[in-house]
């Protein structure tokens, strides 16, 4: 996997310069020269900025998977597209847990699309009733706190996954990837770490018969607890091979 910067070229660099001009406003109308000069390293810390990256000016793989760019240098196989609904702020921002989502996804070909985002305006007592979620996770849920806040807002898709954001649970976790029948959904805390999303999506990919459900390596998303890691967690063969059997990873 390359990283690209400053002095970089060949035709990889072309597929960022495209992007960038593709997606970033103001468009940065770079030349498609692959020749990553100084216009397309501002271009790149302008795109890092606007997207809660380190504004390094390098293309590594979280600018790349925030891009929409595959790091294995092959094109995305899948895609699972997320719609975000909050009644909280998060610690760590929406675009870096976005972007760290995408980049753990990235290198098995796995794009995560944006559906969407919303701030679910609740009246003050409900929201006040929500700001903890009482009740325990399971990987069903039937009622309780934990399915009136799923119950909120517009209804998504079944092709997509709802992520939550809420403050913080009764329980000690820091998000739940139980949700109910036929509503693919995810709840994630506010204290949750920047992989917490990708875990928990990762939750309602595998599904509950999947098993074991976590695995004890820090280095591995379906670590059970929610940590800093040293590094991006990536996933066992057996959980790739079932997540891309997920109805919700849906071949590209
Ligand atoms: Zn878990």
């Amino acid at each position: 996997m390359a990283v690209l910067h400053r002095g970089s070229s060949g035709p990889e660099v072309i597929t960022v310069q495209r992007e960038l001009n593709r997606q970033s406003f103001p468009r940065p109308n770079l030349a498609e020269d692959g020749m990553f000069g100084p216009r397309t390293e501002l271009a790149v810390k302008t795109f890092q900025r606007s997207n809660g990256l380190v504004p390094d000016g390098i293309v590594g793989p979280m600018t790349r998977a925030a891009l929409g760019i595959p790091d294995t240098g092959r094109p995305f196989t899948h895609r699972v597209r997320l719609q975000f609904r909050s009644i909280s702020l998060t610690d760590v921002s929406f675009n870096t847990i976005l972007a760290h989502t995408q980049a753990v996804y990235a290198p098995y070909g796995i794009k995560i699309e944006f559906g969407g985002g919303m701030s679910l305006g609740l009246d003050s007592v409900v929201a006040q009733r929500l700001t903890q979620i009482d009740g325990s996770c399971e990987w069903t849920i039937t009622g309780g706190e934990y399915a009136e806040i799923l119950g909120q807002g517009p209804q998504i898709p079944a092709s997509d996954i709802g992520v939550f954001f809420v403050d913080r649970f009764s329980e000690s976790i820091n998000g739940c990837g139980g949700h109910m029948a036929n509503r693919p959904a995810c709840i994630v805390a506010r204290a949750g770490t920047q992989y917490c999303t990708a875990h928990e999506v990762a939750h309602v990919l595998l599904g509950s018969s999947f098993s074991p459900a976590h695995i004890d390596d820090i280095g591995n998303v379906m670590h059970s607890v929610d940590l800093q890691r040293p590094r991006m967690p990536g996933f066992t063969v057996e959980q790739l091979n079932r997540i891309k059997q997920s109805p919700l990873c849906v071949a590209i």
